[in-house]
């Protein structure tokens, strides 16, 4: 990817290739500090400069490991990734010298994430990186001595290299987004859970309130709906687009709910909804579920439903 650059389709985040110029120097279940580990080491055009790395999705700072140079970073909002599946990303990255990443910091798709660096065990200058799809932070050494997610898959199942300049590719089935179109919802296997008319759903995410309906105790959000901001302005969105705000809860934007009044502003607040909800109808189109909220029908994008 390039700087500042945003993948975003059907109101998800592709996952990109974090670096604008790729060679690999240790690929996956190498045989040196990579064994049994879905892992790339990257460095850039030319060796020993520390160049940038971009977010490859919208990701919140989860830890930091001071000593070994190593960052773990989530996506706030479930991502498309190269293999089709569309879940959350959670995301090591090791040996930026600088370190200043910082718990809770939110960085969004391309904007810079590091720098390629050599704190830790590294032998050249390079970024590791290392990719679970799913939420889970489990962090555990393997057999070999390696540390390792859950849910790791080969980087090439992982990120789109869409802009990205293929130095040395290890021999990888790199993807671009063209390669994988936006799917449907209903009976494909490529998608961790597949939503029917009947089941059970609760809402997976912490959502941006982009436009209050005056006293009504209704909002809009974009990334729900599918509606922009000027379409609900000006009322033209439909009555089903409109959001009951009775079962959300403020939060912060990390999804605390320390602090909050529950008085929620357009354009300021963040909301979380731990209600279970029937789906009622679901949209092969849009990939939306009809729920009834608050005796109010509401279509919402089903990739920001998860059954339960
Ligand atoms: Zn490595």
């Amino acid at each position: 990817m390039y700087k500042g650059q945003k993948s975003i389709r059907g109101n998800i985040e592709d996952f990109l290739c974090p670096f604008t110029d790729m060679y690999i120097t240790q690929g996956s279940k190498g045989f040196f500090s990579h064994q049994g580990i879905y892992a790339n080491d990257v460095r850039g055009k030319v060796a020993g400069i520390r160049y940038p790395y971009y977010a490859p999705c919208t990701s919140k700072c989860i830890k930091v490991y001071k000593e070994s140079g190593q960052v773990m970073w989530q996506s706030i909002n479930k991502v498309r990734f190269a293999n089709g599946r569309i879940d959350y990303a959670t995301f090591m990255t090791a040996h930026d010298d600088s370190m200043d990443a910082t718990i809770g910091q939110i960085v969004e798709q391309g904007n810079q994430l590091g720098n390629m660096g050599k704190k830790g065990n590294a032998t050249g200058v390079h970024c590791h990186i290392q990719v679970s799809q799913s939420k889970d932070t489990t962090w555990q050494k393997n057999k070999y001595g390696n540390y390792q997610f859950n849910n790791e898959y080969d980087l090439d199942d992982c990120y789109f290299v869409d802009y990205t300049n293929i130095l040395y590719g290890m021999g990888g089935n790199w993807k671009t987004t063209g390669k994988v179109p936006v799917i449907e919802i209903s009976g494909n296997n490529a998608l961790d859970q597949i939503i029917y008319p009947g089941s059970k759903v609760m809402f997976d995410g912490i959502f941006h309130v982009d436009i209050i309906k005056r006293g009504t105790n209704l909002f809009g959000n974009f990334k729900l709906t599918g509606v922009d901001y000027s379409t609900y302005y000006n009322e033209r969105a439909a009555s089903y687009h409109w959001i009951p705000l009775a079962d959300f809860t403020e939060v912060d934007r990390y999804g605390s709910t320390i602090n909050q009044d529950d008085i929620v502003y357009g354009g300021e607040s963040y909301v979380i909804n731990n209600h279970i909800y029937e789906v009622r109808e679901i949209d092969l189109k849009t990939n939306s579920a009809k729920l009834v909220i608050n005796n109010r029908e509401v279509w919402i994008f089903s990739a920001f439903l998860k059954e339960v």
